[in-house]
């Protein structure tokens, strides 16, 4: 029998010999543009100062993945993970609720609600599993979602799992969520949800702003902090915490277990009764099994390793800091980043996707990310520092993507330059050239001025 779906496209024989017809995957740019050539192979081994063992290139600088603090390997986290599978085994081998009372994992849900200061928390397999059961389970068909243009794709899909109708509003512009709540103020429960860190760009929800709207609407705020948790406020709380804001300022609050916590999973935290809610009506929650006991007992271990870590959440600052400084100063746009995500805007596929082989070339890697996981024409580079990149691993990935811009014509080579018989180069930006002269930004940082072109 044909299995049909929705855009058929393409068939394949199963051995049985049945057609099963398969939809058309979604056109990616990445695909046409190198296949899989700009992936590393194999990475063979990951080290926890921000650099891997890969196929053929060994020591590889990792401006890549999310675990900012460097927690991955710490002996203590792997220590209790060891622990917890002498004590418990490898399986969880039952039904979720029959397994509701495990320890590990009601021990997990109160660090995760003393972590986010909430009275509750509820632990899903994944961060991506939390987010779309719960926003799928809490509304109805009378009711309403008003979310950020710019939230990633596991909020997008919660959203869509819903019966409620969905909205957006203008990326982190209270205004036009205030229009969009003013609009719907006949529906009767209306859920407005965003990213705290947004995962693309690294920029931070307005909370203060949004949350003002929420409330004078009386709208119920999620957000997903999955890139916020260890990043963002003095001791890494989040997004409450580097606003300065009560730890209630957000109704429902998401996040993953595996980013700077390094282990696996999801959550929500939220009151007593949200949570209680999740158990009984989250089919994500009944249906799935718990995380294994290793998985647990790293996540408790890895948040109160957290709870210590305020000079690292305040290394990882720093590191940030630097690192784009060095890039802004090079020329390279960065968007409004404000956090660890450093997006390295090129525009076109092509060049992004070849300056990230020329980094790959000189030991560096950086993810190239293009459309349809952003919006068309914004392909970039998206860095993520770690922690535990030194000074010279910063400087050495800025000076290579800097030499690669250049020589691939993404910025400007630099331009000797002389205003009243004085000497310099120009630093990379964008000169404009009339006739013999440029105006542009100048090296000694004496800012944009016109000069003569030297040669
Ligand atoms: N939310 C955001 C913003 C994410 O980037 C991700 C991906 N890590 C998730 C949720 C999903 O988390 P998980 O990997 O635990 O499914």
């Amino acid at each position: 029998m044909a299995v049909v779906l929705d855009r058929i496209e393409s068939a394949s024989k199963s051995e049985t010999g049945t057609t099963i017809t398969l939809p058309t995957a979604c056109p990616m740019e990445w695909h046409k543009l190198s296949g899989d050539s700009l992936l590393l192979k194999a990475i063979q081994e990951t080290r926890y100062q921000g650099r891997a063992t890969t196929d053929g290139r060994a020591n590889m600088l990792m401006l890549a993945g999310h675990s900012y603090l460097g927690l991955n390997g710490d002996p203590r986290i792997n220590g209790a993970a060891k622990r917890a599978i002498d004590a418990f085994g490898t399986g969880v081998a039952g039904m979720r609720l029959a397994e509701e009372t495990q320890s590990l994992m009601r021990e997990l849900e109160h660090s995760i609600a003393n972590l986010k200061g909430a009275a509750d928390a509820v632990a899903f397999s994944t961060g991506y599993l939390a987010n779309i059961t719960s926003i799928g389970c809490l509304l109805q068909q009378k009711d309403v979602i008003i979310s950020d243009e710019s939230n990633g794709t596991g909020l997008e899909d919660g959203c869509a799992a819903s019966k409620a109708k969905h909205i957006r509003f203008k990326h982190n512009d209270a205004a036009s969520l205030d229009r969009r709540l003013q609009e719907c103020r006949t529906y009767s429960r209306k859920l407005v949800v965003a990213e705290a860190v947004f995962s693309m760009d690294g920029d931070i929800l307005n909370l203060p702003a949004i949350s003002r709207v929420c409330r004078r609407h009386g709208a119920v705020l999620l957000v997903d902090e999955a890139h916020a948790v260890g990043v963002l406020g003095r001791t890494g709380a989040g997004i409450e915490e580097h606003f300065g804001m009560p730890n209630d300022t957000i109704d429902i609050k998401t996040g993953t277990l595996s980013e700077v916590i390094p282990s696996s999973g999801g959550y929500v935290a939220g009151n007593n009764e949200l949570c209680a809610y999740l158990r009984q009506e989250a089919r994500g929650f009944k249906f799935a099994e718990s995380p294994p006991p290793a998985t647990l007992a790293a996540a408790i271990e890895g948040i109160q390793v957290l709870l210590e870590s305020s000079q690292v959440v305040e290394r990882l600052r720093k590191n940030s800091d630097r690192f784009k400084r060095l890039l802004r100063e090079a020329g390279f746009e960065l968007g409004q980043t404000r956090t660890p995500i450093v997006p390295i805007l090129i525009g076109d596929s092509e060049r992004a996707a070849r300056l990230a082989r020329y980094c790959q070339d000189r030991g560096v890697f950086i993810p190239v990310f293009v459309p349809p996981m952003i919006p068309a024409g914004t392909a970039r580079l998206r860095a993520t520092i770690v922690a535990t990149h030194s000074t010279e691993d910063l400087e050495y990935a800025a000076k290579v993507l800097q030499s690669g811009a250049r020589e691939l014509g993404i910025l400007p080579q630099p331009i000797r330059a002389y205003e009243a018989g004085e000497h310099e180069t120009l630093r990379a930006g964008k000169p404009t050239r009339t006739g013999r002269r440029f105006h542009a930004l100048c090296s000694s940082g004496r800012g944009e001025r016109d000069l003569q072109c030297a040669g």
